[in-house]
């Protein structure tokens, strides 16, 4: 998926075994390596030895305070960190963000979710290569993006190159949620960071093309007083 030399080296600092077993079973499937911490003090000594390409944090670690393990991730190394959060935890998800976490993932998930996110922050990373991302399929909502073509319950659906991009970003960050200003920067480019009001007129207009009831969106929802997102699951 990326790297020097090969695949990608991911260290994982988490507690729980469940999800310990899980992301071991996930990244093998991926072709990446694991090394796991089950304290935040044990992830930044093994992140200060091996220099991981990417690390995966669980917010609620036995040994403390993980924003602090978050900021010494950061001091370490330059690998990207995304945040693993309970799924309805707004507070826990806008900390990790606001104090550097490059993505977050919420719990439970799943390998193709689990994949996202590498993808998406591998991406992101300077000089990271990334293959092909899959279709994306959601609830009736089909995006293809190499061949940038869009379905809506079989049918097509002609989207803007705008509209189209927007959509794109949110479908490669599924069950992830942006601040307006954020996904203005992300879709359009960091010119636009000022323009947050882009966000709220081209979700209104994709949302007329894909949602069956634009009023009452299943794909591209709003999270209020914090943003967007494009859901896949309720
Ligand atoms: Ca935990």
């Amino acid at each position: 998926m990326t790297g020097r030399g090969g695949r990608p080296l991911v260290l994982v600092i988490e507690d729980d075994l469940r999800y310990v077993r899980q992301l071991r079973a996930d990244l093998e499937l991926c072709d990446c390596r694991v090394a796991v911490a089950g304290t935040g003090g044990g992830g930044l000594r093994l992140a200060a030895e091996h220099e991981p390409d990417v690390a995966l944090l669980d917010l609620g670690l036995p040994d403390g305070d993980a924003l602090a393990v978050l900021g010494g991730l950061r001091e370490i190394g330059e690998a990207p960190v995304i945040a693993m959060t309970a799924w309805e935890d707004d507070e826990g998800i806008a900390q990790a963000l606001d104090r550097g976490a490059d993505d977050y993932l919420p719990k439970p998930f799943d390998a193709d979710q689990l994949l996202a996110r590498l993808r998406g922050v591998l991406w992101r990373a300077p000089g990271a290569e990334v293959g092909a991302w899959p279709p994306f399929e959601s609830n009736g909502l089909f995006v293809d993006f190499a061949a940038a073509e869009v379905r809506k319950a079989g049918r097509p659906v002609a989207l803007s190159a705008a509209e189209f991009r927007l959509l794109r970003f949110l479908a490669r960050n599924r069950d992830r949620v942006f601040r307006p200003a954020q996904l203005v920067e992300e879709v359009w480019g960091p010119e636009y960071a000022g323009d947050r009001h882009l966000a709220r007129v081209y979700v209104r207009r994709v949302r007329e093309q894909i949602e069956r009831d634009p009023g009452a969106p299943r794909h591209i929802v709003t999270k209020p007083g914090v943003g967007y997102m494009l859901r896949t699951r309720e």
